[in-house]
């Protein structure tokens, strides 16, 4: 009998619900779950094109140890040993995982318990830093926590909507098909884009800025004090809930708007246009995504956003508030336990000698990580220097992906002992690996994820594992148990790891923490099965759930008031009349990552079948490059990518957009990351991705 399977998609961080309907051939089709609260039945083109990517081209079948295959005992046993093996003769920060915001909250929660609690290093760090880095530190700093106030909900009751660094359209489709419904059915309510760039979002915004890369600290300082100016201040939740403004004006004393419009691009009549409407609007949702987060100075942007959201006590309430929009499907259940390098499980922190001890005891681990471990950046600087000479990849595709590609690939290659588990053989990491692991995919593997907005939701198997994939979280399980530690490591499903993750989640938590889903600490199989959408927190099933944060303050800090944080102007590109352009990297409509799965969808590829530049037509006449021509973009240290020029006005005067998506074996064929130096935020160990400094000729 034909079957559905309700699921999640996979790819970004709206968490769109799924319905997979597996007919008695297998045939599988998929729709929009009208009852998921992501989505309502909608899907992008993505993830109306899932179906298209489930044969088995490509797929790792078995596993591999240098390249031959191999069975599951005898691969592990190496892992096993290897591990042991380094950690025994050069200590536990000797070894380090790579995971991805594409793994389950059950696999990443098992991954940072085994480095965390039984290996002794935080040595873990994810693409996650890639994505959202900032805003988790942003959060922290402002809030004491890794909280994101808001819901989805809050961009439809908005009368005003900021989208800064967000090209929402086409990275975030469910959602901006959600905003944009609700600007037709209310033409009164306003948006407004900031982004160097015009896209497929700035369509629907009565107003574009499209200010200079990394102008933001500038535009958001500025407006902080139009509004503390012109008397559009919240005094008593600045008073009874916010610690720090008298410092932040201090220390920032703001500039005249002629310096405002010099650091920011725009011109005076456009602050001033922006700044009113922020002012005179009550009901504002400020979105920002990667245009903030991936800079050098991306927790600083983060926080000058939410600095005016304090001041104005815009915070909490329907339609009011700062929303971070992760990229990946599960960045956010990343978070909740303790995926990045600087974080422990349950969101606690690693700094914290309480916290430290609490989880060591919940976990009954025999030692516990001391300090932060390596943020990715500085994890594969200490891969190449042979700092870490064993290291796990999981789900990810750093040869491509990572900033200062090529010298990734090259100390990757080096390394003495490279595990990597995927479910596509073909990838520019996978081609490294020592041991190969077969993966589990979308579609086999059982587990939760979390969006944007807190919502935890299943992703449930539908088909079963090709051959000889097994889930990430059993991989990890049995070198746990191979490294002598059974009993920690006794799951036999996810639903028993969730129900751990939950358990630790209350444990010893008297409110003193916002993550808390101890309501599901008994869960057992069945009742996983069956779990339907939820927003955290949940602390108790019977307790009504609120789905917004802080409106009448209760921050996380020890005082529970948040903090107005001092925020610098970023870092720009050096560009120089040898490096006349600023290179910004970014996704495409109907591309996810580094294509393994969307690439193997024609209706997919179709959209936009190679990599290309976007150049402005002047600048492209000042340097003779004409439409479609093939064009050289060189970077400051010497790499190369070629790629299609696109001569349009969405591109401003001095800057070019190149998508990230593309790989290859030389950066030649598109592998844009291999031009983006590794200068990273100083605060969340973030990649400046969008500002670099490039030249660009005809090829
Ligand atoms: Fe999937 Fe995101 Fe598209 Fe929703 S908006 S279908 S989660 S890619």
């Amino acid at each position: 009998m034909p079957h559905d399977v309700k699921t999640t998609c996979p790819y970004c961080g709206v968490g769109c619900g799924v319905i997979a309907r597996v007919e008695d051939d297998g045939q599988v089709s998929i729709k929009g779950d009208p009852e998921h609260p992501a989505n309502f039945g909608r899907l992008c083109s993505k993830g109306s094109a899932l179906a298209e990517t489930l044969d088995l081209e490509g797929r790792v079948l078995y596993p591999q140890i240098d390249g031959t295959r191999s069975d599951w005992d005898t691969a592990l046993d190496r892992v096993a040993s290897r591990f042991r093996q380094t950690i025994a003769e050069h200590g536990p920060d000797a070894v380090a995982f790579y995971v991805s915001g594409q793994l389950l909250t059950e696999d990443y929660y098992v991954a940072n318990k085994l480095m965390k609690g039984f290996i002794g290093s935080a040595n873990i760090d994810t693409n996650s830093r890639l994505c959202m880095a900032s805003s988790v530190a942003g959060h922290r700093r402002a809030f004491g926590s890794d909280t994101v106030p808001g819901c989805y909900e809050d961009l439809e009751c908005a009368d005003l909507v900021v989208l800064v660094g967000s090209n929402m359209a086409w990275c975030h489709p469910v959602l901006y098909q959600r905003l944009a419904a609700a600007k037709a059915s209310r033409p009164d309510m306003k948006v407004v884009v900031i982004d160097p760039r015009r896209t497929a979002t700035s369509d629907i915004a009565d107003l574009h800025l499209q200010l200079h890369p990394d102008g933001d600290v500038a535009l958001f300082g500025g407006l902080l004090h139009h509004l503390h100016q012109t008397g559009v201040v919240d005094h008593a939740f600045v008073r009874d809930h916010t610690v720090g403004l008298e410092v932040l004006l201090a220390e920032e004393p703001g500039s005249s708007l002629a310096a405002t419009s010099n650091a920011t691009g725009l011109s005076v009549e456009e602050l001033l246009r922006f700044y009113a409407l922020f002012a005179v609007t009550e009901k504002v949702v400020t979105c920002y995504s990667q245009g903030v987060n991936q800079s050098t100075s991306g927790t600083d942007k983060v926080n000058a956003i939410i600095n005016c959201h304090l001041l104005t006590g815009r915070i909490g309430r329907p339609g009011m508030g700062p929303l971070s929009l992760t990229g990946q499907p599960n960045a956010m259940g990343g978070r909740e336990v303790g995926g990045l390098a600087n974080m422990l499980a349950a969101h606690m922190a690693i700094e914290n000698p309480v916290h430290r001890e609490r989880v060591q005891r919940f976990w009954n681990a025999p030692r516990i990580a001391e300090k932060p471990g390596l943020k990715a950046v500085d994890m594969f600087e200490a891969v190449a220097d042979g700092r870490i000479k064993a290291l796990w990849i999981m789900a990810t595709n750093p040869v491509v992906s990572m900033p200062d590609a090529d010298r990734v690939r090259v100390a990757i290659a080096a390394c003495p002992f490279v595990v990597v588990s995927d479910i596509q053989s073909d990838t520019d990491t996978a081609r490294l690996a020592h041991v190969l692991l077969p993966s589990t995919g979308w579609g086999e593997k059982d587990g939760t994820v979390t969006n944007s907005e807190r919502r935890i939701s299943r992703q449930r198997g539908f088909l079963p594992p090709p051959s000889e994939a097994r889930p990430d979280w059993w991989q990890l399980t049995e070198i746990g148990r191979r490294l002598g530690h059974e009993a920690a490591f006794d799951y036999d499903g996810p639903a028993k790891i969730f129900a751990e993750h939950a358990l630790l989640s209350g444990f010893e938590n008297d409110g003193e923490r916002d993550f808390d889903i101890a309501a599901f600490s008994d869960i057992d199989r069945k009742g996983f099965d069956a779990l339907a959408p939820f927003q955290w927190p949940c602390p108790a099933r019977t307790e009504p759930r609120e789905s917004r944060f802080f409106a009448a303050g209760g921050f996380y800090h020890p005082d529970r008031k948040a903090r107005f944080v001092v925020s610098r102007q970023g870092g720009a590109a050096r560009r120089s009349t040898d490096f006349p352009f600023t290179l910004n990297t970014g996704r495409i409509r109907d591309q996810w990552h580094t294509m393994t799965r969307t690439g193997k969808s024609a209706r997919l590829s179709a959209h936009l079948a190679e990599p290309f530049a976007e150049i402005h037509p002047r600048d492209a006449l000042d340097y003779d490059i004409r439409d479609a021509d093939l064009v050289d973009l060189v970077s400051e240290t010497g790499a190369h990518v070629i790629v299609r020029a696109l001569l349009t006005d969405r591109q401003a005067r001095g800057s070019i957009f190149v998508p990230m998506h593309w790989t290859g074996e030389t950066a030649a064929l598109g592998r844009i990351d291999a031009l983006v130096p590794s200068r990273t935020d100083p605060v969340s160990g973030q990649p400046a991705s969008k500002n670099v400094a490039i030249a660009a000729r005809p090829y």
